[in-house]
């Protein structure tokens, strides 16, 4: 199927779920406020229940579940609890696709931890790493001020260790301070996990769009990061590791799956700051086949409170709180809202299918209040 089909058949559902949308890192970048917990039973069973409505109409046959964060195994319970829920419905032959991936700070995914997501299906895992010891301890700190890399690299050891079937992304941060560390960083990855095809990277730099802590942030100089990141590339490649990079921009407009893209704290600032660069850019360039989650139909972002938006970086954004979810398992949507996160479709815009976020229209509508039934959302969406 294409991706275009990908992103429109109602067979197909997408949940990016926030488990909690507390963290336990206070990294030095982040834009998230941690004002929203952990999600309540009430939410936790509608989430089962709009799974099973779907799987009752025969409307679904492929299932994606998305953990984001905050830090979403804070809430492991709630991740283990509902990714083995849907892995009873595949085993039982009513899904005939599972599979997901967790955003996380690599913390608390132990051996036990990974051994049972991965055992649900839920293979793929992103983890940050902005140097090596120090380097990384410097801006992805624990909350009570104390360094993580220990633990993470404990984990990843363990983790290399194992016979488990995951996939890890490494999501290797550049900014203009962690030169020497990230070399160290990587010379450590080669060593250790060179070969291990579970294992690969991902470089990315860290920008800056301003905010609260836009002065915390230290932005490399292009061509530098140019140089630095080919070299390092070259390094884990010659060691039989995957990599790839987004220097610049939003790095959905790179065509790698989108799930696997999304970051915790301050990536998202770069990818923000991409979608903002966009603004005013000439749009309407051919279509590559990259499409967002968060033009998708059948994807949709489900936080904490319940709350349902569209894309995983503009959090506090009117525009992106597009409904809610119902504790009857309904959820109640504003196609209007909608309509704006899908408008790419209507002329196949690559920078709208992109990134939505990028020139998204100002709203000045009343949400539709009126519960709509989810086999209703495409047609919805893409009118
Ligand atoms: S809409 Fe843009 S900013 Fe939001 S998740 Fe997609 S690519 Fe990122």
């Amino acid at each position: 199927m294409s991706n275009l089909a990908w992103a429109l058949t109602p067979k197909l559902l997408q949940l990016i779920i926030l488990p909690t949308e507390k963290c336990n890192f206070r990294c030095t970048y982040c834009y998230e406020d941690f004002e929203i917990g952990r999600m309540k039973r009430n939410k936790i069973e509608a989430i089962k229940k709009l799974i099973d409505a779907r799987l009752e109409r025969n409307s679904l046959d492929a299932l994606e579940l998305s953990w984001f964060g905050g830090e979403p195994l804070l809430a492991r319970d709630v991740v283990f609890e509902l990714s083995e829920f849907a892995h009873q419905r595949f085993e039982a032959g009513r899904l005939k696709g599972l599979h997901g991936d967790t955003t996380t700070n690599g913390y608390l995914l132990d051996l036990p931890t990974l051994r049972r997501l991965v055992a649900a299906r839920q293979s793929s895992f992103q983890i940050s790493l902005d140097g090596y010891a120090e380097g990384h301890d410097r801006t992805r700190r624990y909350a009570s001020g104390k360094g993580t890399f220990d633990r993470i690299w404990k984990n990843l050891l363990a983790a290399r260790g194992s016979d488990i079937p995951f996939k890890i992304m490494l999501r290797l941060h550049q900014n203009a301070e962690n030169g020497e560390s990230m070399d160290r960083l990587i010379d450590e990855i080669a060593a250790r996990f060179g070969g291990d095809r579970r294992f690969s990277a991902f470089f990315k730099t860290i920008e800056n769009l301003g905010g609260p802590k836009s002065g915390a942030i230290q932005v490399m100089n292009k061509e530098t990061a140019k140089e630095r990141v080919a070299r390092l590339q070259k390094v884990l490649s010659d060691a039989g590791l995957a990599t790839s990079a987004v220097l610049e921009g939003p790095e959905s407009n790179t065509g790698k799956p989108s799930v696997a893209e999304r970051k915790p704290g301050g990536a998202a600032v770069a990818e923000a700051d991409g979608a903002k660069k966009e603004q005013g850019a000439a749009p309407s360039k051919k279509f590559d086949g990259h499409i967002c989650y968060a033009a998708k139909p059948n994807s949709l972002m489900i936080r904490a409170d319940g709350t349902i938006g569209k894309c995983t970086v503009m959090l506090n954004d009117e525009r992106n709180r597009i409904g809610k979810l119902n504790d009857d398992g309904t959820v109640t949507l504003d196609n209007e809202k909608i309509s704006v996160w899908m408008r790419g479709f209507h002329a196949l815009d690559v920078l709208e299918l992109g990134c939505p976020a990028q020139n998204l229209p100002k709203l000045d509508v009343k949400p539709q209040e009126a519960p709509i039934k989810f086999h209703q959302l495409r047609a919805a969406a893409v009118a």
